[in-house]
């Protein structure tokens, strides 16, 4: 089963900027990718298509088979969670807990269910005893894992993370880490935006190499080794 399907997909912002130029390229289930591009290569702008953010202006996107368009981008916001590069833009209610409900509660689930999604997400990213506080006292790292927790909570199929070890301590980064690994582990597709080559050579089974908003190759992690 492909994840992800990406077919010549073109994209211009408003003032015309083109962010994406003719991308093609297929994940399978199961995945764990890593895309790779200095800054401004268009890594954001392909990840928001991936979860129906953004809609192709040309070319096709499809998530577990299912073609992201208008009329599905609600339903394929719920099988791809993304977590933005700084958490500060996804963390905002009031308390720890509330935040990782929001996603589950938005789709309807009942309390009981809800509950259950919580308390299991918060658990997985160690953030269970700061349920009650409101997380703008948390550290960075600290509010990434809630991030994260929120979108596990989802129970999507592809988890995509911009960035997720920036800014974070080797500590912080030890924690996503192994998180990932754990998603992983649970049959999740990943898919990292990241600069840190070292660890998509470790970590990463797929690599994608963007560059002036062009996918300049996909393979496994031997494209970074003959890069370096
Ligand atoms: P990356 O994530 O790799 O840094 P982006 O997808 O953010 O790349 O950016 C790709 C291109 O699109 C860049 O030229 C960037 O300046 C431009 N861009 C990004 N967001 C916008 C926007 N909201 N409006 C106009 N241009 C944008
Ligand atoms: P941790 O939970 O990993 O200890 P910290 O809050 O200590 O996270 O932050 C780790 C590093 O990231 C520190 O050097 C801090 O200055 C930096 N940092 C924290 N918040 C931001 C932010 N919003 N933007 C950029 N850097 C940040």
């Amino acid at each position: 089963m492909l994840a992800i399907e990406v077919e010549h997909l073109i994209y211009q912002y408003p003032d015309s900027t083109r962010a994406l130029d003719d991308i093609s390229f297929q994940i399978p289930a199961g995945t764990k990718a890593a895309i790779l591009g200095p800054n401004g290569a268009g890594k954001s702008t392909l990840m928001h298509h991936l979860n129906g953010l953004l809609l192709p202006q040309q070319g096709t996107v499809r998530i577990m088979g299912e073609t992201v368009n208008r009329k599905t981008a609600a339903a394929i916001r719920r099988k791809v969670g993304l977590v933005f590069q700084d958490p500060d833009d996804q963390v905002f209610s009031s308390t720890v807990w509330d935040d990782v409900a929001f996603g589950p509660a938005n789709m309807g689930l009942d309390e009981e269910e809800i509950s259950l999604r919580c308390d299991t997400a918060l658990g997985a990213v160690g953030m269970r005893e700061f349920k009650n506080k409101p997380p703008y006292h948390l550290s960075y790292g600290q509010k990434k894992r809630v991030a994260i927790a929120g979108v596990m909570a989802m129970h999507p199929d592809v988890i995509i993370l911009d960035e997720p070890m920036a800014y974070l301590d080797p500590r912080g980064k030890d924690e996503v880490a192994s998180l990932l690994q754990g998603l992983s582990f649970m049959g999740k597709t990943i898919l990292i935006a990241t600069h840190d080559v070292d660890f998509a050579a470790a970590w990463a089974d797929a690599i994608l190499l963007m560059k002036d908003r062009k996918l300049l190759a996909s393979g496994g992690t031997e494209l970074l080794v003959e890069r370096k």
